[in-house]
């Protein structure tokens, strides 16, 4: 591109430097042009004619050749002048054919016109630089000429100069006594008084040239000086125009106009001037028409003038005259030239060159742009895909953190899996397995081990009050405790598992006979013997154990379990804390639990329940103090249920709190109508479960079974069990305390059983210590020592407490109570709980045998 624009510069360059030259035509036979002067060369009017036909001829585009004369007519005006000059001419030319004539001013034309014929082939004629009046003396009847008339317009100067200066007055006309110069000086005097008549028009003819000098030196600001043909002073001596023009203009106070051009750049200010340059353009103009074919008589004369407002720009200068004041086609010499002026060729080739630079540059500027603009779209490509390529190394950073988080996670798995696994076969609070693990695995070892092992469901005895009243966390970490004491007897054929809650079990897959079962299942006993130290309690725990062997009382976990669990009910039946093996009888004595629990409300309103009483013997008189109160059950579906059978799941179920009221108001009503019959006062004693105690209402509950019985309240006993008195809150404490004031005794049940801590019962307000059957039983036994009944009674005595005996069976047992000074005793030795009916006979038996 860069490349095509430089040629196309360079033909523009060289077609515009072309341009300066003419382009000359073919050279054909040459026309011969003579020009004759009527005067001097030097002489600026005449060199000015002959510049302008120069330049005028310049453009033709024939092949010519110019001659040039000068006649000297200016300085020697006289016949042996002309007489030489023709004598010249006739020597160079009388063998040339000359085309064309051309003549400057009158002297010229009439040596042409008159020596045409002879000398100059009778060439066409061309003037210049004559006026008409002088055209009209020379030329008389003479044809074939034609040319430019010189028209002097002192008119337009004066009017200038008016216009200049409007306060204009005296004119001053400076011109010679020359033929010329006279006729030129009349028309301006003519002229300025034709133009007012107020001017003083004032020839200076008269005059030598330093008169006139002197003169026009004294002239005021309202004068005009107008130099007109002064070639001649008054004393006939030729003077140089040029120098005179200058001294006149060094002197003079006024601006000094002229008529003709040649006085300028001589200190002459100006005017409509004739310019002999015009006059010498338009005669060579008309020399080319005649050159070029055209008749000179068929040229019309021009005379138009050949004058031009013209004006030195120094002398404006030098007489303060503002352009505005001149005319307005005005010419101006001596202009410094603007630049513009000076160089205008110059200047159109630089801005050409310019404008061409400017068109380059936005070409330039435009790919500038262009590249500009793909650079940045590359730039923002780029940097798209820098931030593509971050975004792509962000996320292959994201993605092998994800892949590190996906690692993690599967490591993080394979460990939870295990965990898992471990937690899907553990129980969380003490670490055994548990029952799924008894499900599937035992299950498994079963089906593979041709089934031969047993099944030991361990269950702790009360665990339930425990938990109630010693809290949930205690409870808990009993279980851990017994948890780590059972796990002694685990082995790799020894699976311990807890089935939840207070439930145990052993699945051994080695135990053959029934006889090492029942080693085994003493060897769990065992580990009970001993308290548990928790949280600050001493807790002594007995377990209930049912056995299921394999294969005879089931081949799989689920009949295992379920045969295991009727023989631990079946020790539960039995007064707990032991062992039983299960056998197909057991299986139809057991209740039905679910059974149990819709038909309590059924029994309740059916009758189905009675109370039974058991007396309580006045050791040292063996009269009848009281009696226990001990509930039974008839149920037409179930039979006869001993408390054992449903007191637990009455408690479990609520219902305790509807039997038990029941039972207390039955019992109170009951005794006070025996002893309103019998006269008597005798005592009542009620079993009260912890879940009635810890009923808001339970003191006031008792409170209206008092008054509705109106049972006096000393004659009320109370049974708890030892456990819940001694893991009671003190809420249970202060019901306690509140029962006691109103006067109701407050017995501490199966004492020794559980947790035996005398020192703690200090604090609860109870009244009588009933001593565990165990203990009594021990008394017959001479291996057992019997120390432990001793120190209780001991003790409790110290304390103000009754004692009771429980379970009393022998006369033995009795003797030995009776030693001991135990208050009463309970037991089959003298009677079992009986029905109303019977035990009304019984005390009247008792009566007749004792006396009261
Ligand atoms: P307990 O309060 O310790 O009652 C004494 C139990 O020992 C009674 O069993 C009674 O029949 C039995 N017994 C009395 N003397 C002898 C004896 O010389 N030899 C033998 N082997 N046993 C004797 P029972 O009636 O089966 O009651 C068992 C347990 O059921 C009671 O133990 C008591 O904890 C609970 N119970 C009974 N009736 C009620 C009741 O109305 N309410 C509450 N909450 N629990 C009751
Ligand atoms: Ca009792
Ligand atoms: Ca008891």
């Amino acid at each position: 591109m860069a490349k095509k624009i430089t040629i196309l510069f360079m033909i523009i360059l060289i077609f515009i430097s072309s341009s300066n030259f003419p382009v000359k035509a073919a050279t054909t036979l040459a026309k011969n042009v003579l020009i004759i002067n009527s005067y001097h060369q030097g002489f600026q009017w005449t060199d000015d004619q002959s510049s302008g036909i120069m330049s005028s001829l310049s453009s033709l585009d024939i092949n010519y050749d110019v001659s040039i004369e000068y006649l000297d007519w200016k300085r020697y005006p006289t016949e042996v002048n002309i007489a030489n000059a023709y004598n010249n001419m006739k020597s160079k030319y009388s063998n040339t054919k000359m085309d064309v004539i051309m003549c400057t001013d009158d002297a010229a034309l009439n040596f042409a016109l008159k020596y045409r014929g002879e000398l100059f082939s009778d060439a066409p004629i061309v003037f210049c630089g004559v006026n008409s009046n002088g055209l009209a003396d020379i030329s008389k009847d003479q044809v074939n000429f034609t040319g430019v008339l010189e028209e002097l317009d002192p008119e337009s100067t004066i009017n200038a100069a008016l216009a200049i200066n409007p306060a204009l007055k005296n004119i001053y006309i400076i011109y010679d006594n020359t033929e010329s110069g006279i006729s030129t000086g009349q028309l301006c005097i003519d002229t300025a008084k034709n133009i007012s008549n107020t001017f003083n028009v004032q020839p200076l003819n008269n005059l030598s040239k330093s008169g006139i000098i002197d003169f026009i030196s004294r002239v005021d600001k309202n004068s005009m000086v107008l130099v007109t043909s002064y070639f001649v002073d008054i004393y006939g001596n030729n003077i140089d125009h040029h120098a005179f023009c200058e001294n006149l203009s060094n002197s003079s106070p006024v601006p000094i106009y002229h008529l003709y051009d040649f006085g300028l750049n001589h200190g002459i200010f100006g005017g409509n001037l004739i310019i002999g340059k015009i006059q010498g353009e338009e005669a060579g103009l008309l020399t080319k028409r005649i050159l070029l074919g055209e008749q000179a008589s068929s040229i019309p004369i021009i005379d138009r003038k050949t004058n031009k407002y013209t004006f030195d720009y120094n002398i404006m200068k030098k007489y303060n005259i503002s352009k505005s004041l001149l005319p307005k086609d005005s010419q101006i010499i001596n202009k410094p030239f603007s630049f513009i002026e000076t160089y205008r060729k110059l200047v159109y080739v630089v801005l050409f060159i310019f404008l061409l630079l400017i068109s380059f540059t936005i070409i330039l500027l435009f790919y500038i742009r262009k590249i500009r603009l793909m650079q940045l779209r590359i730039s923002a490509n780029n940097e798209e895909l820098t931030q593509l390529y971050e975004e792509l190394t962000a996320t292959e950073e994201e993605l092998r953190a994800q892949y590190e988080d996906v690692t993690e996670a599967q490591t993080q798995l394979v460990e939870y899996s295990s965990e898992l696994h471990h937690l899907a076969y553990h129980d969380t609070l003490t670490g055994l397995y548990n029952r799924l693990y008894l499900y599937e695995v035992v299950e498994q070892k079963l089906t593979l081990s041709s089934c031969i092992g047993a099944l030991f469901f361990i269950d702790l005895d009360n665990f339930k009050f425990v938990n109630d009243a010693l809290g949930h966390n205690l409870g808990d970490e009993l279980l851990k405790a017994i948890s780590l004491r059972l796990l002694n007897l685990s082995s790799k054929s020894n699976s311990l598992i807890r089935l939840g809650g207070d439930e145990f079990v052993f699945f051994s897959s080695n135990i053959k006979s029934k006889a090492i079962a029942q080693n085994f299942a003493n060897k769990i006993s065992k580990y009970f013997i001993k308290p548990f130290d928790i949280l600050a309690n001493h807790l002594t725990v007995t377990v209930s154990i049912g056995i299921a062997l394999c294969p005879d009382n089931g081949s799989n976990v689920d009949t295992l379990l379920r045969n295991a669990d009727m023989a631990m009910y079946k020790v539960k039946n039995n007064g707990k804390n032991g062992f039983f093996f299960f056998n197909n009888i057991l299986k139809d004595m057991l209740l039905d639990r679910v059974n149990i629990e819709n038909n309590f409300k059924k029994g309740l309103s059916h009758n189905e329940f009675q109370i039974y009483y058991q007396p309580q013997i006045i050791t040292t008189t063996n009269a009848i103090d009281g009696f226990e109160a001990l509930i039974r059950w008839y149920s037409p579906e179930l039979g006869m249920l001993p408390p054992l059978k449903f007191i637990s799941i009455a408690e479990e179920t609520g219902f305790i709190k509807i039997l038990g009221e029941w039972i207390l108001r039955s019992a109170c009503h009951y005794i006070k109508d025996l002893n309103n019959r019998k006269n008597a006062k005798f005592k009542i004693s009620v079993n009260i479960s912890v879940i009635q105690l810890l009923q808001d209402n339970f003191v006031d509950i008792v409170k209206q079974v008092l008054i509705d019985s109106r049972l006096s309240p000393e004659l009320l006993e109370l049974e708890i069990t030892e456990s819940v008195i001694m893991g009671s809150p003190e809420l249970v404490v202060e019901k306690i305390k509140v029962l006691r004031r109103i006067g109701i005794k407050i017995a501490l049940d199966d004492f020794g059983t559980g947790y035996s801590s005398l020192s703690y019962l200090r604090n609860i307000p109870i009244t009588t210590l009933k001593i565990d059957k165990l203990f009594i039983d021990d008394i017959s036994n001479p291996k057992s020592n019997t120390d432990v009944t001793d120190a209780i009674i001991d003790l409790g005595h110290k304390m103000n407490l009754t004692i009771v005996a429980e379970g009393v069976e022998t006369e033995e047992q009795l003797q030995y109570l009776k030693k001991n000074n135990c208050d009463k005793i309970q037991g089959y030795l003298f009677s079992k709980p009986l029905p109303v009916t019977e035990l009304e006979c019984m005390i009247e038996e008792h009566k007749k045998t004792y006396g009261h």
